[in-house]
């Protein structure tokens, strides 16, 4: 059987009677739709997090581009984040019809270097969108103070960083808002589709449910400004809650699985990932690094392991986003990346001679 990075039947295996339960409560609630269970779900994720609101929405685009939408971004202004992401990050702020601007990312955490994020900023600037890639946050304190210079927002994309924190301090608990997605290979994943904004901003939280609910305020059937229908479903949100109160242990299990390749592989020529200080990671993806890469993959397959890269292609190099004129060489540090980049396998429920199967064949083939 071929062992890849991520498979959720282990944990549906583990937790299938409370997931069942899930939906069966949902489907005899007689109410299926933005009811008791988005509800609960809102409170207990924004409680988890000690923010005041949270909201429910489709899926994490979605949640990025809404966010974008209620911090006032839109066609004209420019919003700065990384090519080194996943391409929903850009596709959102695409669209809003607003522009993204791509720094490069640092040599060693690979996450944004704030250092050249001042110099991006133009009169167009209207917001920053800092990805907490892979499972940790950005140094958010100091990109706070150039957003508070500056007058600008901060959205922080957590699609990857459920959990994480940074002295001490949650991932999405810093900007105006914060987006999660529930994908469900994501660290708190749903049975399907999933999203939500965090935020602490009474005004932000008013607009998010107005533009996930065709723009309707107050009134039903009375639209003020056309928006989507963006609403997150009843029975994905039931199963979040149930998750939701194991998302700790879904954490510390990454970290576990984390532990074992440090000390497995510490020793070879892989670069493995760093925990900057004052961050805990969460492990979305344990993300290594070798200038042999694809050779590694390919001599891997013949030990039935398939390995992923998150992401083979930085984003300003994708033909979708070849009009917004980044020639190759542009992010110069964000390329080579790209070309050494891969993950080993990495979900809380890994069986433990999976991870085995990995380690040896890696050392073998290295
Ligand atoms: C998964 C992901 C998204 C998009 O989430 P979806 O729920 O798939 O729409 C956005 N940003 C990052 C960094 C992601 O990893």
């Amino acid at each position: 059987m071929t062992t890849y990075v991520w498979d959720y039947l282990p944990e549906y295996y583990n937790e299938r009677e409370d997931i069942l339960d899930a939906v069966d409560k949902v489907f005899s609630s007689g109410a299926l739709v933005l009811a008791d269970s988005v509800k609960g779900f809102e409170q207990e994720f924004a409680a988890y997090h000690g923010a005041g609101h949270c909201v429910g929405v489709d899926n994490g685009t979605n949640a990025l581009k809404l966010a974008l939408q209620a911090l006032g971004v839109g066609p004209g202004d420019e919003v700065i984040t990384v090519s080194n992401t996943a391409a929903p990050t850009v596709i959102a702020i695409d669209g809003t019809g607003a522009t993204p601007v791509f720094v490069d990312v640092n040599e060693d955490d690979y996450l944004i270097d704030v250092s050249q994020v001042e110099a991006a900023i133009t009169e167009r600037t209207k917001a920053l969108l800092p990805v907490h890639l892979y499972g940790q946050c950005v140094d958010l304190d100091a990109l706070k103070a150039i957003a508070d210079r500056h007058g600008l927002a901060i959205l922080e994309d957590c699609a990857q960083s459920h959990g994480a924190t940074q002295r001490g301090k949650l991932a999405g608990t810093t900007g105006d808002a914060a987006a999660f997605s529930f994908y469900p290979t994501k660290v708190l994943g749903a049975y399907g589709d999933g999203g939500a904004v965090v935020t602490s901003r009474a005004d932000v939280d008013a607009e998010l449910r107005k533009l996930r609910y065709y723009g309707m305020e107050k009134v039903y059937y009375t639209v003020q400004t056309p928006a989507h229908n963006s609403r997150l479903d009843e029975v994905q949100a039931e199963i979040l809650r149930r998750k939701l109160t194991r998302l700790d242990a879904y954490v510390a299990g990454r970290r576990e699985v984390a532990r074992r390749y440090q000390e497995a592989l510490g020793d070879t020529e892989l670069v493995l990932p760093k925990v900057n200080e004052g961050n805990t990671h969460s492990y979305y993806v344990y993300v290594v690094r070798h200038p042999e890469r694809d050779r590694i993959i390919e001599a891997l397959k013949a030990y039935d392991i398939s390995l992923n890269i998150s992401y083979p292609w930085p984003v300003h190099t994708m033909t979708g986003f070849a009009h917004l004129g980044y020639a190759e060489g542009s992010l110069p540090v964000t390329e080579k990346l790209a070309g050494e980049i891969f993950s080993l396998p990495m979900y809380p429920a890994l069986p433990s001679g999976l991870q085995d199967k990995v380690i040896a064949a890696l050392r073998e083939v290295l």
